[in-house]
Formats: structure tokens, sequence, C-alpha cells
């Protein structure tokens, strides 16, 4: 059974974070979108650190194609999983220039379709780019909060998604990912969770200050 509400965890972490629709550094859809593939198992702030080099090179996703994948590689190295990011990234910019004449389609049917774009960069992409709430973006911050608030038990960031889409309206799904990671980033960390400076502390499954078990991990 919930200690906290859902209703009011959430009117808590609106007060608490003003978070951007996304913590990645973007002007386009298309620049979205291959700054949330960079940014599968690497910090958001390192992939803000490679992202400038290479959009100034590549704006439009033939020029992506036409980038050598070695020079390409290079670029991303330091982003982590340089070749499969960067093979990812060629299949993705060739099936968009040729099926959708460059633009990043706006349905996740149509994005999970696309080489190395799952559920959770497809979310990430249809709410930024487009304020479409089609899903919960589950991170690795976002799955630990869930389950240390008892908002989830789930074992994986799909059942942790259904969980949190069925407790919180749909118009908040893509809000949710980033005032999770704020929370995730600032007070409940992963290493040593702060429950005493925590809003939550008094009703939180996972409170230090209640003596409770970490149920994030
Ligand atoms: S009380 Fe502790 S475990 Fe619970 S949300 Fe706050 S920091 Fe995280």
């Amino acid at each position: 059974m919930l200690t906290i509400s859902p209703a009011g965890a959430l009117r808590e972490l609106k007060r608490l974070y003003r978070p951007p629709q996304s913590f990645l550094h973007w002007r386009t859809p298309l620049d979205l979108l291959i700054a949330t593939v960079l940014s599968a198992r690497c910090t958001d702030a390192q992939v803000n650190r490679v992202t400038p080099i290479l959009f100034d090179r590549c704006r439009t996703a033939r020029d992506y194609g036409n980038l050598p994948r070695s020079e390409l590689e290079r670029i991303i190295h330091s982003c982590g999983t340089f070749r499969s990011k960067a093979r990812y990234i060629h299949g993705l910019c060739k099936k968009l220039a040729e099926e959708y004449r460059g633009t990043v389609p706006r349905t996740l049917e149509e994005l999970t379709a696309l080489p190395g774009v799952g559920r959770k960069t497809a979310c990430i992409v249809l709410y930024a780019a487009f304020g479409k709430n089609e899903g919960i973006a589950v991170d690795t911050h976002v799955f630990r909060v869930a389950r240390r608030l008892g908002l989830s038990r789930g074992k994986t960031p799909e059942r942790v998604e259904r969980d949190l889409m069925a407790l919180f309206p749909r118009k908040e799904w893509g809000r949710i990912n980033a005032l999770f990671i704020s929370h995730g980033r600032a007070v409940c960390t992963a290493q040593r969770r702060k429950c005493e400076q925590c809003a939550f502390k008094q009703k939180c499954s996972s409170s230090l200050v209640l003596k409770k078990k970490d149920l994030g991990k």
C-alpha cells in the first residue's frame, strides 16, 4: 500500500524543481534524437560537451550519412559504446532521409522502428520536441526514485513505467521524467541519499529518517 500519494508527490516535486523539458542541449528534433541516442550509458553533461561539435558538422539527416563512420566515431568517442552508437546514427539517419524526407517522425511506432531508438528515447523526443505524452521515460534516476518512494515495486524499467503511467495523469507523463531526475540528482542520489534534507522524509518507503531499507536498487 502506498504511503505517499502520487498527486502529493507530484505537487511537491513541481514546487521544488523547475526542470527543462530535456537536460540535453538541442535546437531541432533531429538534434534531440541524436543527443538522446548518445546519452545511453553516458551522462547528459558529457553528451552536451560533444554535440556542439557534431551539430556544427551535421544539420540534416543527409549530413550524418555523408560523414564518414570513422570521423563520426572520433567525434562521439567520449560518449562510450561509440561504434554501436555511430552505427545506429548512420542507420537511423539513412532511414529518415529515405522514408521521412529527413524529418523526425512523431509517433512512438515510427520512432521505435528506427535503428537504436527504444521506447525511452522515443518518449523523450516525443515529449520534449513535440509536446506529446506517449509514455514515461524511465532512466536510472526515475527507476530508483520511483521504487524508493514506494510508487512501484517493478524490477524492470518497463514495469516501473507501467506502474507510473497508472498512477499519474497522462498530461504529466513527460514532465515526470525531468522531475524525478531532478530529485534523483539533487537529494535522492544513488550512493548517499540525503533523507534528512528530503521533503518526503516522513512518508517515504525508503527514508533513512524512518530507518527504512533502500528499496531503490
Ligand atoms: S526520503 Fe530518502 S529515499 Fe525517500 S525520496 Fe527522500 S532522499 Fe529518497
